[in-house]
């Protein structure tokens, strides 16, 4: 089994600016200490931005946000990606739709995937959804994701467990399996 962890819109304008929540602060030290698991065992850390262009679909649903050429959609300080890490850029809600995912989690032999970061209903569930299809075991920890209510929250973690059959983890847990393979 081999793992690659997700980490999906942790943006300058999602966590620190204009659709900031305080839910989004408090997993980033919860994706930190988890990303630095997988970097001790020489696992995967793939960064899945938000980036869109005016004419985007999605727009006309949220209006703008993570807009090209704005400093704000950049991925935030505290989780900067390092050197091995890759970062992908998307313009929906799924991290695998058009943007190379699928292909390079293949080619690391990838079998196995790790969600983090928001929102737990919209672009983490997408992301599931997607990892559910193209036939990736799906773990979702339910202390590193977060969505602007509580019951967003837990209405798509139930989700995720009962229709796509996604293991729901707490990090502390997610951590001792990263660091048993
Ligand atoms: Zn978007």
């Amino acid at each position: 089994m081999k793992p690659a962890l997700l980490v999906v819109d942790m943006l300058k304008e999602f966590v620190h600016g204009r659709l900031r929540s305080p839910e989004a602060s408090r997993i980033i030290p919860v994706i930190k200490d988890l990303a630095s698991a997988m970097h001790n065992r020489g696992f995967p850390v793939i960064y899945l931005a938000d980036h869109h262009y005016q004419f985007d679909h999605e727009l006309s649903i949220w209006g703008p946000h993570a807009m090209h050429n704005d400093p704000e959609s950049e991925i935030i300080e505290e989780l900067r990606p390092g050197p091995s890490d890759i970062v992908l850029y998307k313009r929906s809600y799924s991290g695998f739709r058009e943007t190379g995912l699928d292909y390079i989690l293949r080619d690391l032999g990838v079998d196995t995937v790790i969600i983090t970061g928001i929102h737990t209903h919209i672009c983490v569930l997408h992301t599931a959804i997607d990892a559910f299809y193209n036939r990736y075991q799906v773990i979702v920890v339910e202390d590193a994701v977060s969505a602007f209510s509580r019951s967003d929250h837990e209405w798509a973690l139930n989700y995720m467990k009962t229709t796509l059959g996604c293991r729901i983890m707490k990090s502390k847990e997610v951590i001792e399996f990263i660091s048993s393979k």
